[in-house]
């Protein structure tokens, strides 16, 4: 095999630094890996909490990008389910070792060997190009638009993993916390399977696109009566009491963190005895929940409200998004940026 053409990319090289044109070489094509033209990126946050180290240290320079949505370009020797030219998209693991129990399952998201696309890996699909196990590679299916699959891939699983889990029945009373780019989804997939859906955020200029998403009350978490919800998904990145969303749980409920990672799960455990509560984390998903996503995504017409960037405005499309400015998710658009660097 020949040398490797690098691979030209935008990366952040410091915390406190901008996205800047960079390009790497990359490790040569295993023959499980593909080569994927990028076309779209989701912006997420933890794109953001990865090189402002919130996470902990992030070796730079870093590639962010872990909503990827692109063309096969190139399959290595062993690869058969996919041929250049298949739609594909890359979520937050761009390897597993396919082996494990976890692997063996499906659940690869959870691979005690598994490379993170940007925590890890740090080459992740502000690039012209990413290479991946191709085991990871989703199929995107055609009625979802390209640039609308790509927040699929970490805000629709993320939300998508603990409703198929957690909601088993029409009729379960579910509640979203927080109305931003996994709430939005959340409510949507909430609604496609028959839940009664409470979209809870302080924002009310938020409910009437909360309730064309398919919530059926809006409500502030105060303003929630409690022993109320069968399931409640706190998508917030942090800051409300943990005790306070346990306390509008019914029994049996469920309180599911996808996002506050920093926040104390700090609860009195009667509260969680007397009525048989859970509370538990969760976080993207397997190849077999990605095939369900899209699945359901396609059949119900779940799809992430989007504001389309070039990805020339990466900094600027950042800026907005720190600034809390986004309905409700930023995907950059790769065009011809990097042909002509
Ligand atoms: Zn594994
Ligand atoms: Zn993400």
């Amino acid at each position: 095999m020949g040398a490797e053409k690098p691979i030209k990319c935008l990366a952040i090289t410091s915390k406190d630094g901008q996205l800047e044109d960079w390009e790497y070489t990359p490790e040569p094509l295993k023959p499980g890996d593909v080569d994927v033209r990028v076309l779209y990126n989701g912006l997420c946050h933890s794109d953001l909490h990865v090189w402002r180290e919130d996470w902990g240290p992030c070796p730079f320079p870093m590639v962010p990008g872990h909503e990827v949505v692109g063309v096969v370009e190139e399959v290595g020797s062993s690869v058969n389910h996919l041929k250049k030219g298949d739609l594909v998209g890359v979520g937050w693991f761009r390897d597993a070792c396919l082996e494990c129990d976890a692997c063996v399952k499906g659940d690869d998201n959870v691979c005690p060997n598994g490379v993170g696309t940007i925590m890890g890996g740090q080459k992740g699909g502000f690039a012209e190009r990413i290479r991946a196990n191709a085991a990871l590679a989703q199929l995107i299916p055609p009625e979802i638009d390209p640039a609308e699959a790509a927040p699929l891939l970490c805000a629709g699983i993320t939300v998508w993993s603990p409703i198929s889990r957690y909601v088993t029945r029409s009729g379960m009373k579910v509640g979203v916390v927080g109305l931003g780019g996994l709430g939005h989804l959340a409510l949507q997939f909430a609604s496609a399977i028959g839940a009664d859906v409470y979209a809870i955020s302080g924002t009310a200029s938020k409910e009437k696109e909360a309730r064309g998403f398919g919530a059926k009350h809006f409500q502030k978490i105060d303003d929630v009566p409690d022993k109320t919800l069968d399931v409640i998904l706190n998508t917030t990145p942090g800051g409300i009491k943990c005790a306070d969303l346990v306390n509008k749980l019914t029994y049996n409920g469920q309180l599911v963190y996808l996002g506050g990672g920093t926040d104390k799960v700090d609860v009195l455990a009667f509260d969680l005895i007397l009525a048989q509560r859970s509370i538990s984390g969760s976080a993207t998903g397997g190849r077999a929940l990605f095939r369900e996503m899209f699945r359901i995504a396609g059949l119900h017409n779940v799809r992430p409200l989007i504001e389309k960037i070039p990805i020339s405005k990466a900094n600027e499309a950042v800026e907005k998004l720190t600034n809390g400015n986004v309905r409700y998710r930023i995907v950059l658009e790769t065009g011809d940026y990097f042909k002509n660097k």
